[in-house]
């Protein structure tokens, strides 16, 4: 600022809502209580606020769709006319969503396999994603978790959280709690109050975080009594969910400047999806709009292989184009890192252009964004053990089976192998001499594994229950 003051709150905005709600009172209006109870979902009730297709008509008429409700607030970002709208493509139906198509699954991510107790998805080494609830202010037609999302019968009880919370408990190697669902902001103000405090109170849970598009379809939840609970809970982070430029209002700016004065980082999801933002030019407005409101872009998202989402998924080169159309183009502070969710339940997958060209002993060939092509020396009298005593200062965070390459690298391991390779490669072979298990150790490559981390495996170890 140029008289060296802070800037003053965002003020206010001008209230973002179609002509039906004209004569709502703004108390109402801006309440979101009000906004919550009252969601559209029907024909009728759409058709008050938007002229619909035959397909979306069609589609919301239809039995077995994924659930629809959309907030007035987000419904009057709709253009009321324009079938292409990519506000509407994401909340409201069309009849493409009845169209099935190939890898189609329930649970593409298989999180339902990683869940060591209902609702909380354990699939990385230090942190967790703990599923609270099973609702949403609106729903997202290619919602990843639309397999229980939606449905009041499959929400999770008090006896649930209990579970889930023991499991953190006895878990020291959690240090980050992901809360997600549904979405956590849609709980009784109370129980998102109780639930951060039992969490908070479990000393290895570092940081708390929330993913959540309430503040998208709702940003009136942000209030003032929202920003004084979250405070209570830090460090807490939060990340919000928007997928195109016009979902950045003056009623979300003001949602973004009151979070990020409570102290919280904000961070931004976007899934790629076909028709309402898979364009370069369309990624540089959302992300430029983004960082002026101090939203940090966080991951973009290839689309999850769910029933439903058809119609809206897109190439992975697709994903790749517009990332070789962000970096250097614009600032790295506004790039996402642009990830596939592993189909099968593999996790996050970062996917990148290529900038390396080629390799040589003391060479690397490297590309810039311009297509520039560079060569960086790498030193001859590089010794990559003289930071180990530092290392040796703090205690290691050891990832049980799940150190993957880096465990290579280590020389801790020399290969990994496929289940049942060993037994595929024998083909049935009986035993001979040249194979004989005697001496196995013919196969134990010199000095790799000398590191035992067994010991510190046990150690971090879960205490069995009871
Ligand atoms: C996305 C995700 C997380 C968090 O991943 P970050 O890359 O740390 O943001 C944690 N658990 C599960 C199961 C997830 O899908
Ligand atoms: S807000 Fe998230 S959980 Fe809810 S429908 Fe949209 S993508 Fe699914």
């Amino acid at each position: 600022m140029a008289n060296g003051q802070a800037a003053q709150p965002v003020t206010e905005p001008v209230h973002t809502r179609a002509p039906y709600w004209q004569d709502v009172p703004d108390e109402k209006w801006m309440d979101w209580r009000w906004q919550m109870s009252n969601r559209l979902n029907t024909v009728q009730e759409l058709e008050r606020v938007i002229n619909l297709t035959d397909s979306e008509r069609r589609a919301l008429d239809s039995k077995g769709l994924f659930r629809v409700d959309i907030t007035p607030y987000f419904v009057s970002l709709i253009d009321p006319d324009d079938p292409h709208c990519p506000i509407r493509k994401q909340v409201i139906p069309t009849d493409k969503e009845l169209v099935p198509f190939q890898s189609m699954m329930e649970d593409s991510l298989a999180e339902d396999k990683h869940s060591p107790v209902p609702g909380l998805v354990h699939r990385y080494p230090d942190r967790v994603l703990m599923l609270v609830t099973t609702q949403c202010a609106s729903y997202c037609r290619y919602c990843t978790r639309s397999r229980i999302v939606g449905d009041p019968t499959q929400t999770f009880s008090r006896k649930e959280f209990d579970d889930q919370i023991a499991y953190i408990e006895r878990t020291p190697q959690i240090r980050d709690v992901l809360l997600s669902g549904g979405d956590p902001m849609v709980l009784a103000p109370k129980l998102l109050d109780m639930i951060l405090a039992r969490l908070r109170a479990i000393p290895h849970v570092e940081i708390i975080r929330i993913g959540s598009r309430v503040p998208v379809f709702l940003p009136m939840r942000v209030n003032a009594e929202f920003c004084d609970m979250v405070q209570k809970y830090h460090p807490f982070w939060l990340n919000i969910h928007v997928n195109h430029h016009k979902e950045i209002t003056p009623e979300l700016a003001a949602a973004m400047d009151r979070l990020t004065r409570a102290g919280v980082p904000v961070g931004n999801q976007s899934v790629l999806l076909a028709g309402v933002n898979d364009s370069v030019h369309l990624q540089r407005k959302l992300i430029h709009e983004l960082v002026k409101i101090r939203v940090r872009p966080y991951y973009l998202y290839q689309c999850d292989l769910v029933e439903g989402s058809g119609h809206l998924r897109t190439t992975v080169s697709k994903g790749i184009e517009i990332m070789e159309g962000l970096r250097g183009h614009t600032s790295g502070y506004a790039i996402p890192t642009y990830v596939v969710d592993a189909p099968g339940g593999g996790g996050k997958i970062p996917v990148t252009p290529n900038y390396v060209l080629a390799q040589a002993p003391g060479k690397v060939v490297l590309r810039n964004f311009e297509g520039f092509i560079t060569t960086y020396t790498e030193p001859t009298d590089y010794d990559p053990t003289e930071i180990l005593a530092q290392e040796a200062l703090i205690a290691r965070r050891p990832e049980p089976g799940q150190e993957g390459i880096t465990r290579l690298l280590a020389g801790e391991q020399m290969y990994i192998e496929p289940a049942g390779f060993a037994e595929t490669r024998a083909r049935g072979g009986s035993e001979h001499r040249l194979r004989s298990s005697d001496i196995a150790q013919k196969w134990q490559p010199l000095g790799v594994g000398a590191i035992d981390h067994a010991q510190e495996r046990v150690a971090l170890e879960a205490p069995k229950e009871e």
